[in-house]
């Protein structure tokens, strides 16, 4: 069979540890033998991280606004215990927070349904995407305890003149104080990766704050939210055939818990650190959710939403067996090398990214799995696999819809 072509290379970012050795796995038996992969790579593994210095990390991201598609594998990000493992000259940053940062994007998060696995929530049957705003609040925030007298907000404009505010009188007693900020143009940066990326997949946008106790803060995101949609996106979304809907944060997630799925749920900075972690775990698994950059300027850079599964790359080093789920990471591929396609208007590449994701889900339903999945499955004809076998058996399925 003839390799599909791709005409623009794909930014691939390789990782650290399980992931890693799966990254290599996933090229070898699924990918190269059908498409003729066309990639700049840059290897963000910790070691050439350090040799380089982070500027790799840097480069990569900078040529992922070049080419307007990436591909990420999971990497560390170093704690205590990583500087003598890796002989770190500096506890690097995470190369996720650099590659956000220089992107300004928006991360969504969406899980990927297979039968036999019933989420937690059984009326899920669709996906619930989490669109989590990635800038300030309280993730910038500045607090401190104090201890008596009066807490005031002062703000100085640029001519020197200041507005103040009590916060509060504590008198004679102790507590806690603290202060947060955002930028408009990340909140438009923000909305726009949310317009966009709805469009893209075609499904509705929710948005909810609490901008009825918050007439300030909160209401400037829904302010911001509504005067991009009214002025860039409204017919669009009605080309398309999907809405655009706010509501009081509580009433989102009453009615998010009574729905089917299948839209885009937009959270602030907090909400979205605990929405998506209620969102994960009712749908089953981490190693079945993927993630996806986008920046308000239409770059994409997909990867999995787990980390590097340590422990499980310690037993492989030892020469143990492993059964680590690759579903996430190779639909990082397939979301990645489609939309390279959609692109670059190579139908034969989307068309196999379509295949690739369906020769996986059908492994998994005909009862072949990682162990996570096997804990997790109620198919009577369940069977775990090892990591490779796994891949092994989706590249059978895979075969055969690619002949
Ligand atoms: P993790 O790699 O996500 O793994 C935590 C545990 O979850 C694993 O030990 C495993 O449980 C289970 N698990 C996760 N992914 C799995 C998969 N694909 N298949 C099967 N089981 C899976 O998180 P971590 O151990 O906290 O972090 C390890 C490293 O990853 C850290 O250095 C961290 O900095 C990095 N990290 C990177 C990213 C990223 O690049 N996006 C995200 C998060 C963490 P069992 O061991 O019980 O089987
Ligand atoms: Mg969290």
């Amino acid at each position: 069979m003839e390799q599909i072509k791709m005409t623009t290379p794909l930014v691939e970012m390789d990782g650290d540890e399980m992931t890693r050795i799966l990254w290599q796995w996933i090229k070898d038996i699924l990918i190269t033998p059908y498409v003729a992969l066309n990639t700049e790579y840059y290897d963000l593994g910790l070691e050439n991280r350090e040799k380089t210095k982070d500027q790799v990390t840097f480069d990569s991201a900078e040529a992922t606004k070049k080419y307007g598609v990436a591909v990420k594998c999971a990497t560390i990000t170093p704690n205590a215990a990583r500087m003598p493992e890796y002989n770190l000259s500096q506890m690097w940053k995470s190369p996720n927070g650099t590659i956000r940062a220089i992107l300004d994007g928006t991360v969504f998060r969406t899980p990927i349904l297979v039968s036999g696995i019933t989420p937690y929530i059984p009326t899920w049957t669709q996906p619930i995407t989490i669109a989590r705003h990635a800038y300030g609040d309280v993730y910038k925030n500045t607090e401190m305890q104090v201890h008596g007298g009066k807490a005031e907000l002062v703000y100085t404009d640029k001519e020197g003149n200041e507005t103040r505010q009590t916060i509060y009188d504590f008198g004679d007693e102790n507590g806690i104080i603290q202060g947060l900020h955002n930028r408009d143009k990340s909140i438009e940066g923000f909305a726009r990766s949310c317009f966009n990326y709805a469009l893209d997949v075609k499904q509705d946008l929710w948005f909810a704050t609490k901008d009825t106790i918050s007439k300030q803060y909160d209401h400037r995101f829904k302010d911001i939210f509504q005067e991009i949609f009214d002025a860039e996106y409204k017919e669009r979304f009605e080309q398309a055939g999907i809405e655009y809907f706010y509501t009081l944060i509580d009433d989102a997630v009453a009615r998010v818990i009574r729905s089917n799925g299948g839209y885009i749920w937009a959270c602030k900075n907090y909400d979205g650190d605990v929405m998506s972690d209620m969102v994960s775990t009712a749908y089953g698994s981490l190693a079945m959710m993927t993630s996806v950059l986008v920046s308000p300027d239409g770059v994409y850079e997909y990867e999995a939403a787990h980390g590097t599964v340590q422990r499980h790359y310690y037993k492989h080093l030892k020469g143990e067996e492993t059964s680590t789920n690759s579903v996430a990471t190779i639909f990082a591929w397939s979301g990645a090398l489609r939309k390279r396609g959609e692109l670059d208007g190579n139908a034969a590449l989307m068309e196999y990214a379509d295949k690739l994701e369906r020769a996986t889900i059908q492994t998994i339903e005909d009862g072949v799995m990682t162990g996570d999945l096997y804990l997790l499955s109620s198919l009577p004809n369940k069977r775990k696999v090892n990591s490779r076998e796994f891949l092994e058996e989706i590249n059978t399925r895979l075969a055969a819809l690619m002949q």
